[in-house]
């Protein structure tokens, strides 16, 4: 019996050639480049950080003194209208830059880092709130998108009484946020899901370190940074008061 000749190859191009990184001194070099152009353009010195993000893609702070700008290295090799567009938007505050941005992005998805896993184990939205836009607003408005990580709902934990809720956690292996879904009600109000994300955001910058036998979950400076959140006062005073609720509502 002849087998017949026939053979399926399926070539699939590994990861690294469809995200090719450039190499480093390529990426200094036209950072170098990048943020010149923005500084001639905008009239402030720019300081330009290059990020191989999964979420976020351009965030920048205005100071007096300079521009703060972080955007993915898909942006090195922007052409000239995209680059406009960032100057408009980062420096200029133009809104109506925005959808040049999201046209490039979109474009350069697969330049995007991946972490093999699928998108549906972690939905950020939920009936109340889009945890993804929530993590964008704390990353750009706190951390200049310096934090890294995906973010979705939680599961609902199965029926049983209990004290105490955790409501937020972070993994750092997979540098996921996982947020409790007794949040994702109307009555809860969006500064304290803000400030729950926030938290679950400061892990990433400020790893536990654990000692053999103990371990500070929340170091000092852990605490001194989230102190600083604006209204840091009345999130503790909120979870205090409406923590019966969120019990009630985590078991429903
Ligand atoms: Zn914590």
């Amino acid at each position: 019996m002849n087998s017949a000749p026939f053979q399926l190859s399926l070539f699939e191009a590994p990861r690294a050639a469809l995200r090719p990184l450039p190499p480093k001194d390529q990426v200094l070099a036209k950072a170098d480049h990048l943020a010149h152009r923005l500084s001639r353009d905008l009239g402030v010195p720019v300081r330009l950080a290059v990020t191989d993000n999964r979420s976020t893609m351009v965030s920048f702070r205005r100071a007096t003194s300079a521009l703060r700008l972080r955007v993915h290295h898909m942006f090195l090799d922007a052409p000239e209208p995209v680059v406009q567009a960032i100057a408009n938007y980062a420096g200029r505050g133009h809104a109506g830059a925005g959808p040049v941005l999201d046209d490039y992005i979109r474009g350069r998805q697969p330049l995007i880092r991946q972490d093999g896993r699928k998108d549906t184990e972690l939905d950020p939205r939920g009936r109340c709130f889009d945890l993804s836009q929530v993590f964008d607003r704390v990353n750009a408005e706190q951390f200049e998108g310096a934090i890294d990580a995906r973010i979705g709902w939680g599961r609902m934990p199965r029926r049983r009484r209990r004290k105490s809720i955790r409501l937020g956690v972070y993994d750092h292996q997979s540098k996921e946020i996982r947020v409790h879904p007794a949040l994702d009600r109307p009555e809860v109000p969006a500064f304290f899901v803000e400030f729950i994300v926030f938290h679950e955001m400061l892990h990433q910058l400020f790893p536990s370190p654990s000692r053999p036998g103990r371990r500070v979950h929340h170091p000092r400076a852990f605490r001194e940074r989230e102190k600083k959140w604006p209204l840091y006062e009345a999130a503790v005073r909120w979870e205090k008061q409406n923590l019966r609720v969120l019990l009630r509502s985590s078991r429903a």
